[in-house]
């Protein structure tokens, strides 16, 4: 196998690049910090276009990376990896057995996740080749409930901030995506009395959020028209851009969908519509807390877990109110708030 290091790449501390011909793998890992600690971010498998779409796509998730881990407390580095193929029908052992030695090849600096594409199994095949893997299914599990819970102690958080009151009964509450996280959401936001309106382009997943949580049905594309108090995106990224934002009808939004604005200039339409915006990497961060805790040398503790998550509620009310403060977008100032920690550890 080839393998191709190259550090200080464009602002990374490591970029590794490694092919190996014979078992048609390809793969990128980019270490965009490791100033807090080593590098945690996940694995994705897409049918990039190009090497250079795949290197732009690993680059832009390994910075983000080291803003949600440094803005969640972790004392964890950002990273990310992708390998290059069809996760439906190129995936096999010894594809993930070359992605480990990728993984080893840089000596621990980067611990490596599912993510897009990966599964938990795939990941118990990169671990028989490596130690640097976290989020296994026997350790910490499932990351969408702990991210759920996140999003919905970050939702209270900006009630309190928009409304005076972090209670969600009677309130309208928009969910774009009812998959992993945004069920789990359901859970909690009907407990609570929430009214509910439901989107996704899986009936069956509409179907299970109508019967148990008694929620509404509108169209995909007719979520961004719904008058609610919150819209939540569970979905994909992207969502809030030039077209969509000036048809919310909805004081908040925030949900776990990652890279929800298309571009940092889409959070200053939000903010001229009046509209609070919840930066995803701040109220997202619970899945990552959880599968960090595997790497705690006390072992992982599932009560420790939820009350770190639950401090989620506080960072989005010190983001928010540092946007004010700061007469800045909340995106911005959640940059701002990630940056801290790392300009504290380098001084
Ligand atoms: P998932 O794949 O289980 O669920 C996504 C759901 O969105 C699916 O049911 C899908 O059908 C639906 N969907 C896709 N396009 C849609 C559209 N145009 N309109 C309506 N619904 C649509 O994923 P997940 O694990 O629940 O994650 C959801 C989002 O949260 C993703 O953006 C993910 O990156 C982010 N996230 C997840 C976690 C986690 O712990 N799983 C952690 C942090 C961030």
């Amino acid at each position: 196998m080839e393998i191709v290091k190259k550090e200080n790449y464009q602002g990374y501390e490591t970029v590794l690049f490694a092919t190996d011909k014979k078992t048609n793998f390809k793969a990128i890992i980019a270490v965009h910090s490791t100033v807090l600690g080593p590098a945690l971010g996940g694995c994705r498998m897409w049918f990039y276009k190009s090497d250079e779409e795949a290197l732009t796509d690993v680059l832009r998730l390994a910075e983000g990376m080291t803003y949600k881990n440094s803005a969640m407390g972790l004392n964890l580095g950002g990273g990310k990896a992708v390998i290059i193929g069809d996760p439906r029908t190129d995936k096999s052992s010894e594809l993930f057995a070359r992605f480990a030695e990728a993984v080893n090849a840089l000596g621990g600096k980067y611990y490596t996740a599912e993510d897009v594409g990966i599964t938990p199994q795939d990941m118990l095949e990169v671990s028989r080749h490596t130690p640097y893997v976290a989020g296994l299914p026997a350790k910490s599990g499932d990351p969408a409930p702990f991210t759920a819970f996140g999003v919905y102690m970050g939702m209270k958080a900006a009630l309190e901030y928009v409304f005076g009151e972090t209670s969600l009964k009677g309130k309208k509450v928009a969910v774009q995506g009812l998959g992993h996280v945004g069920m789990y959401l359901l859970e909690h936001l009907h407990q609570e009395g929430a009214e509910l309106i439901v989107t996704d382009i899986f009936e069956d997943r509409v179907a299970e959020a109508i019967k148990r949580f008694n929620a509404r049905f509108v169209k995909p594309e007719q979520i961004y028209d719904v008058e609610a108090d919150i819209f939540a995106p569970c979905a994909l990224g992207g969502i809030l851009n030039e077209n969509t934002i000036p048809r919310l009808k909805v004081k908040i939004v925030a949900g776990a969908a990652n890279n929800q604005l298309a571009k940092l200039e889409d959070g200053k339409l939000l903010a001229e519509r009046g509209i609070v915006y919840v930066p995803d990497f701040i109220i997202n961060g619970g899945g990552v807390i959880n599968v960090a805790e595997e790497l705690n040398p006390e072992g992982y503790d599932q009560n420790r877990v939820k009350a770190k998550v639950a401090t989620i509620y506080d960072k989005v009310k010190e983001v928010l109110t540092l946007s004010r403060e700061q007469k800045i977008t909340p995106q911005e100032a959640a940059i701002m708030y990630a940056k801290k920690r790392l300009l504290q550890r380098r001084a």
